[in-house]
């Protein structure tokens, strides 16, 4: 077998080196070997190599744009050219995967970085314009230079970290008009406008306090004229989430609406929009609400999921279960939350009562999907601005409790790599939404680092309460910031922050709770009680937060505090 002509790629020191003209016989040699591989395969030399005269570390930077489907074939025709598919944590997913290798050229061996990106989202065409820009734009070259060296300095005396060459490539494609920001320009909405709320639980009542410290108005549409939001809303509206008359009423009385819940009907958030503009918009709202339309959408842009089918009847589940093995999780489309409207099926013979028990007897359609032994649940905060900026949170690290969340701790204690990546999954999944306000994305850490997409929220997110108090901006003024046409405020967390659901116990019931002198006894604990009147077994009636000094102590703390809570009989 004749040896490949790509070697594999070895780790080296970081460098900054001046542009070296052998990277281009590199992207040649490379090109021309993956297009004798797969005919066809048009591939492109874009990144800092592509642009004459730009340092850096001399890597030979490749992109090839293919539908979907065409993917694997690459990327394997790429394996035979001796290129390795990077893997494990941090790695890009194998929808767009990312190949390594290295490549002699004059007496020396370049690292070639191969990237497959899924065809229609215009990644490929940023790339390009990015580097005919610098090409042909000595100042704009001169300025990227300057920050690519500053990134490999490292920290100032002072420890403040560089701003960073990928936040410079970012801010010019925006600049150039490559990156078209999700909404025009228009001037931020000012203090003293009314923001309208779909939704009025305690996602929607702590997003009226940080409204009202800003010194905005706030009404909301409630079918329950004593929601959680009742006691800091100037106004509610009330009715049904799918009532298009309500919330057409509310759009009218706002200069901005947004919703505390992906539940609210397509047609209700519609005629809300036509009174003020709606942001998160109505595509991030469709792409997210339905399971099997989020699994689509994640699919397209390449991100990973557990297996799944859509399945129709009991049948169609057993085959399922037959691709996808046991233990198998079957889930309502709509509507479900807190692990509501999903069965966990262990055997062949559970299969028929599980699709009965979610109503899908008569054929309609439900997501099936494998279960995964993760090593953790993580998430990611991440904002985005009318201006198409992004900022992610540090992630968090959640434990559920048959469905329902019951304690994040953020920083997550994992690997930085792994961090960063959920980050950029994060960032990656904002921008293919077009989303304009604050969304979450749930992820498995599969045992081999691998990170997969369970469910996104554009909207504020439980796993996100610990910004609150532990982070510079909390993810609620965040939200408001992004909705309003604000700049976006600092991640920045201030140490590490514990938070623990207070769920309800026991029968339905009025609310009352006992033990706040004691949880409080502990002096940084902070008790959060959303004001629900009534309270029953795991409904969510509040939490406790504490910033901590590390995840142990942080977490002991919250338990502790939270224990000292209860519900009277
Ligand atoms: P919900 O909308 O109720 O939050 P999720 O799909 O996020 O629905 O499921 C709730 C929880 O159930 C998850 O956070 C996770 O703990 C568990 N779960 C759901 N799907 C799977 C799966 N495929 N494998 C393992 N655990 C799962
Ligand atoms: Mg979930």
């Amino acid at each position: 077998m004749p040896r490949p002509a790509i070697r594999p790629d070895r780790p080296r020191a970081a460098a900054f080196l001046p542009w070296d003209p052998r990277t281009g016989e590199v992207a040649r040699e490379v090109s021309r070997l993956l297009a004798a591989a797969r005919p066809g395969t048009a591939v492109h030399h874009v990144g800092s190599t592509a642009v004459p005269g730009l340092a850096g570390s001399n890597a030979v930077d490749l992109a090839v744009e293919a539908a979907p489907d065409e993917i694997p074939a690459i990327a394997e025709a790429a394996r035979s050219l001796g290129l390795a598919r990077l893997e494990g944590p941090g790695a890009p997913p194998p929808a767009r995967p990312l190949l390594l290798g290295a490549l002699a050229a004059g007496g020396e061996e370049f690292p070639v970085r191969l990237r497959l990106v899924p065809a229609g989202r215009g990644e490929l065409a940023e790339l390009i314009g990015l580097r005919d820009a610098l090409r042909a734009d000595a100042p704009l070259r001169d300025a990227y230079t300057a920050a690519k060296r500053r990134d490999a300095a490292g920290p100032d005396a002072a420890g403040a970290r560089p701003t960073g060459a990928a936040a410079f490539a970012e801010d010019a494609l925006y600049r150039l008009g490559l990156r078209r920001p999700p909404e025009g320009m228009g001037g931020p909405i000012a203090p003293g406008a009314t923001i309208g709320v779909l939704g009025g639980g305690q996602l929607g009542l702590m997003l009226a306090l940080a409204a009202r410290a800003m010194g905005y108005r706030v009404a909301a549409l409630d079918p329950d004229p004593g929601c959680p939001m009742a006691g800091v809303a100037d106004e509610i509206v009330a009715g049904r989430y799918d009532d298009a008359d309500a919330a057409r009423r509310l759009g009218a009385m706002s200069d901005v609406v947004t919703y505390e819940l992906e539940h609210v009907g397509l047609g209700a958030a519609r005629a809300a929009g036509e009174g003020a503009p709606l942001r998160p918009g109505l595509a991030a709202l469709a792409a997210t609400q339905d399971r099997l339309a989020e699994r689509r959408f994640l699919r397209d842009i390449g991100e990973q999921t557990a297996p799944w089918r859509e399945v129709r009847g009991a049948g169609e589940a057993r085959e399922a279960a037959r691709d996808l093995g046991l233990p198998m999780r079957l889930k309502l489309p709509l509507g479900g939350y807190d692990g509501r409207s999903q069965a966990r099926v262990t055997s062949e013979a559970g299969i028929d009562a599980a699709v009965s028990s979610l109503g899908g007897a008569d054929g309609r359609p439900l997501l099936a999907e494998a279960e995964i032994d993760f090593a953790a649940e993580l998430s990611v905060v991440v904002a985005r601005g009318r201006d198409g900026r992004t900022v992610a949170y540090p992630i968090s690290r959640n434990v559920h409790d048959a469905g329902v969340l019951v304690e994040s701790v953020a920083p997550a204690p994992v690997a930085e790599a792994v961090a960063r990546a959920a980050r950029e999954v994060g960032d990656w999944i904002a921008r293919r939404l077009d989303l304009v306000g604050v969304m979450a994305a749930e992820l498995f850490l599969a045992r081999d680092g691998t990170l997969l997409v369970n469910e996104l929220a554009p909207r504020v997110h439980n796993s996100g309460h610990w910004t609150i108090e532990g982070a510079a901006t909390s993810q609620f003024e965040q939200h408001l910031r992004a909705i309003l046409g604000l700049p976006l405020g600092s991640p920045d967390p201030h140490g590490v922050t514990a938070m623990v659901n207070l769920l309800g116990t026991g029968a339905d019931r009025p609310a009352r709770l006992a033990g706040l002198e004691r949880a409080l006894a502990d002096p940084g604990a902070h008790v959060h009680v959303y004001g629900k009147r009534r309270v029953f077994g795991r409904r969510k009636m509040g939490h406790v937060t504490v910033v901590g000094s590390d995840a142990d102590e942080a977490l002991g703390r919250a338990r502790r505090a939270r224990a000292a809570l209860s519900w009277e009989e």
